[in-house]
């Protein structure tokens, strides 16, 4: 099947007379005849359901609908991208262990790893994506169990060079996670560039309607851990406390690292996405790549327009030849990135400000990444409480306007920002 085929198709498939659509199982626990059959659910020997705090069918159907577009061989929902981030990670490091990161990540991301997973015992490096050979090389300890980066950076646009990344992991035997929330399995598969791991903020395009908060993690089936079995005693050693079972060797390259994130952390931490906001997670997916054709579309058009105007500083958006990622872009997504544009407005702050009090069309909302056009001037939102001087450092001007292009008619849109561009300096 084409991609557009398992937006629609993939994942469930109706036995006669069965609903068409996904059916929600809107139940905590599942009856068994006796307890044997029950106790072979929790021996891992038989594949079923017992409590959904663990596994849902209608999450299950909509986790094998994302492994199909990112072309992996086991996935899970979480309950948030957050989640998704956290365990994917968790499933590999500990206590004493090391992981290299990407400075280039969603804010959320970096918070979660400079302090929290910090504060487990898990040391971060984080190193430019752009960095030289030499820097990458001296990144890797003898403890580091992964390498993470985004296909697209929330909010930077940075572009993640995925193959060179992955080479570097591997050649020192650890697995490279990619979030691929940006720019969707429809844009690119970083699979297909050798990444091992796949995670997502569904509440991002995926669900595209400002539905549902949800994550994924999906498995590319391609990192042999037996081959590095010192390096990851949690899946290649037993697990005592799931029955003494050695995820890698009862469930194998394909189906271990999802085994284990479900069998140990999603029992233990309990982050399970609601099998309702998995439907609706699925109806998204089902358009999903229709509306990115014209996310990137419309996006694509806003850029070119925003480009061409004088109270308009700077546009970064990597589908524009002048962009620094332009051609790694072309690369990894030959059919476009996503929807999300940053620019700056002649002004500074108080331009940002006034440009930003006479949008209509464009709402504004901290959320990117979904069907409605959304605007953020983060020097007086998200970051108001920081000076001018503070923002440089963070990487974020005074001036700087986060655009997500939404799928609404993008005369319209331009419409709108060309009549707020005009306000400035009034
Ligand atoms: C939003 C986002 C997250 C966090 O996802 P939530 O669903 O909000 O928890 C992680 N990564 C990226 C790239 C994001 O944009």
């Amino acid at each position: 099947m084409k991609l557009e085929t398992k937006c629609i198709q993939a994942g469930y498939t109706p036995k006669n007379g069965e609903s068409r659509m996904i059916p929600i199982v809107q139940s905590t626990t599942f009856k068994y005849d006796t307890s044997e059959d029950m106790g072979k659910l929790f021996d891992l020997e038989a594949p079923g359901y017992f409590y959904t705090r663990l596994q849902n069918p209608t999450n299950d159907m909509v986790a094998a609908k994302i492994a199909a577009l990112e072309g992996g061989t086991a996935a899970m929902l979480t309950s948030s991208g957050q989640a998704a981030s956290f365990f994917s990670v968790f499933n590999l490091a500990g206590i004493g262990d090391h992981v290299i990161s990407s400075t280039a990540i969603y804010g959320g991301t970096y918070n979660l790893f400079s302090v929290t997973m910090r504060r487990m015992g898990i040391e971060f490096t984080f190193i430019d994506p752009d960095c030289t050979d030499e820097e990458l090389e001296a990144a890797f300890r003898p403890n580091t169990k992964a390498v993470f980066g985004e296909t697209i950076a929330n909010p930077a646009l940075t572009v993640f060079d995925i193959e060179r990344f992955a080479n570097a992991a591997h050649a020192h035997g650890v697995p490279l996670i990619i979030d691929n929330t940006f720019a969707t399995p429809i844009n690119c598969r970083p699979i297909e560039f050798g990444a091992d791991i796949v995670t997502h903020s569904t509440t991002k395009y995926m669900d595209g309607h400002d539905a549902a908060v949800g994550g994924c993690i999906v498995d590319s089936g391609n990192f042999d851990w037996m081959a590095h079995a010192d390096k990851f005693p949690g899946l290649t050693t037993p697990d005592e406390s799931y029955h003494g079972i050695t995820y890698a060797e009862k469930f194998g390259q394909g189906g271990a690292f999802i085994t284990k994130a479900t069998a140990q952390l999603m029992r233990d931490l309990g982050s399970i996405q609601a099998p309702m906001n998995a439907f609706f997670l699925n109806l998204g997916l089902e358009s999903l790549a229709v509306r990115m054709e014209r996310h990137v579309a419309n996006a694509q058009k806003v850029a070119e327009f925003l480009e061409k105007q004088p109270n308009v500083s700077w546009v970064n958006y990597p589908g524009l030849p002048g962009n620094k990622y332009y051609e790694r872009a072309k690369k990894y997504m030959p059919n476009g990135t996503c929807g999300v544009i940053s620019f700056g407005v002649k002004g500074g702050r108080k331009g940002a400000e006034a440009f930003m009090k006479e949008l209509k069309v464009a709402m504004i909302a901290t959320h990117v990444a979904d069907a409605h056009t959304c605007v953020l001037h983060p020097a007086s939102s998200t970051h108001r409480q920081m000076s001018d001087e503070e923002l440089l450092l963070a990487g974020v001007s005074p001036d700087l306007i986060r655009l997500s292009v939404g799928i609404e008619n993008v005369d319209d849109i331009i419409e709108d920002l060309a009549n707020a561009l005009a306000s400035i300096g009034e």
